[in-house]
């Protein structure tokens, strides 16, 4: 038998182990992996910023006696969620638009676009500097541990810096110009040189088949794959966009290339769809990012999965511009990875990841579970961006980043996801660490 002087000597030692160790546990009433089952009374031991062990809590508390507990009651702790397409340097559009005398969003695709370049023409670097703070910030309170950001303006990566924020910054390129385009992406080759910030990291992003000519989009793809770049581009979001691949017409030419004197004649090959165009041409790599991905039919829906590409949806930036619904189930079906995003504060309400999911929820029915939904919001969002063995699921060997979250009532286990995603808007989070270390 164990006399009490030995086992008062193990103790101590456990528990000079665990302080030692820097151990601590964090407990809440519900702890949601997302790749592993849902946890009653869960906890999460994290030891120099990263997760050693995740389970009952009542057990670890057992194991490790002496870990320094962190009680979050009757909140629920997940992975951070991860914005995957956003232009965080847009955050202060709305104060913009009304001071250039532009209030009133337009909800027609293509004359929305030209809006949107008429009031990003009116702001100075300082402001769009200004912008990328707030919306960085914004999305650290709404409980977004990584971006996938796009950026215009390479004089304001400073602004990343101190962030810890994970993730990309995806440097933008569009014109018909190829002198323009080469000078561009001659100032993008010295500034990935060095990351945008401590934890993020650079990536490329061909705006769009509808702003760059066929030949400046291959030689984008080009310098990207020179690079080793990641690319994100926006791809078959409107039926303009649709329209003016396959017959060259349309209001695309009509309006946004009589506006930026473009010659339609030197883009795409008519006659593809746009995921055609940008699969079958050699121009994606795997990995690639494609933003939107409303107008796609079965056959573009294989292509994008033997691409090898993650699809970022952007609902509620799809509703407000009127360009339709992706095909969700279909996308899931083939086995199509998805991610979030929020897109701008241009064409959309919020940077709120949360906010997405309550609207995707209703919107799209019952096309996706709720558990699809929080997996693209998290861990979806993390394998679009590279970031899947350290971040979007709670696994031993993690980082330690997750949020936590309350609800207004607390739910029954079987109902939690879809409270979540229901009551999305009424979703607060209240804490979030990332690599151990509270934001
Ligand atoms: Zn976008």
């Amino acid at each position: 038998m164990l006399s009490v002087h030995k086992l008062l000597r193990q103790l101590c030692r456990l528990a000079l182990d665990d302080v030692m160790n820097g151990l601590t546990l964090y407990r809440a009433r519900f702890v949601l992996p997302i790749t592993t089952p849902l946890i009653d009374d869960g906890a999460v031991l994290v030891e120099s910023g990263l997760i050693q062990a995740i389970g009952d809590y009542h057990q670890l508390a057992a194991a490790h006696p002496r870990a320094t507990v962190v009680d979050f009651g009757e909140s629920t702790m997940l992975p951070p969620m991860v914005n995957a397409h956003t232009h965080l340097e847009l955050s202060s559009f709305s104060d913009w638009a009304t001071t250039a005398g532009e209030s009133e969003a337009p909800q027609d695709f293509v004359d929305w676009i030209l809006w949107l370049v008429r009031v990003r023409r009116s702001v100075t670097e300082d402001q769009l500097r200004d912008s990328l703070i707030d919306g960085l910030q914004a999305s650290l309170l709404a409980g977004t541990g990584a971006i996938g950001d796009i950026s215009t303006s390479l004089e304001c990566v400073s602004a990343y810096q101190k962030s810890p924020l994970r993730g990309r910054v995806f440097a933008e390129v569009l014109g018909h110009d190829l002198t323009l385009i080469a000078e561009r992406l001659a100032t993008i080759e010295k500034t990935v040189q060095n990351q945008p910030g401590a934890f993020l990291e650079w990536g490329l992003s061909p705006h769009a088949p509808y702003t760059l000519s066929a030949t400046a989009a291959d030689r984008v793809f080009a310098f990207a794959g020179r690079q080793q770049l990641q690319c994100s581009i926006h791809l078959a979001e409107s039926a303009d966009e649709t329209q003016f691949l396959q017959s060259g017409s349309g209001a695309i030419v009509e309006k946004l290339y009589a506006a930026a004197k473009w010659n339609p004649t030197v883009d795409p090959a008519p006659g593809s769809s746009p995921i055609q165009g940008f699969c079958r041409q050699g121009r994606l790599s795997s990995g690639d990012l494609l933003v939107h991905g409303v107008q796609v039919s079965v056959a573009d829906i294989d292509l994008v999965k033997h691409a090898g590409c993650s699809v970022v949806l952007c609902p509620r930036s799809n509703a407000a511009l009127n360009v339709g619904k992706a095909p969700v189930s279909a996308y899931l079906k083939a086995g199509v990875p998805l991610a979030l995003g929020t897109d701008s504060l241009a064409s959309s309400s919020s940077l709120s990841i949360w906010d997405e999911v309550a609207f995707a929820r209703d919107w799209f029915s019952g096309e996706a579970a709720p558990h699809d939904w929080l997996k693209m919001a998290t861990l979806g969002g993390a394998k679009a961006l590279g970031l899947q063995a350290r971040m979007g699921h709670l696994s031993s060997g993690c980082e330690a980043s997750f949020q936590v979250v309350t609800l207004p009532f607390t739910p029954q286990s079987g109902e939690l996801e879809e409270a979540l995603c229901a009551d999305g808007h009424d979703v607060k989070t209240t804490h979030l660490y990332l690599g151990g270390c509270r934001t």
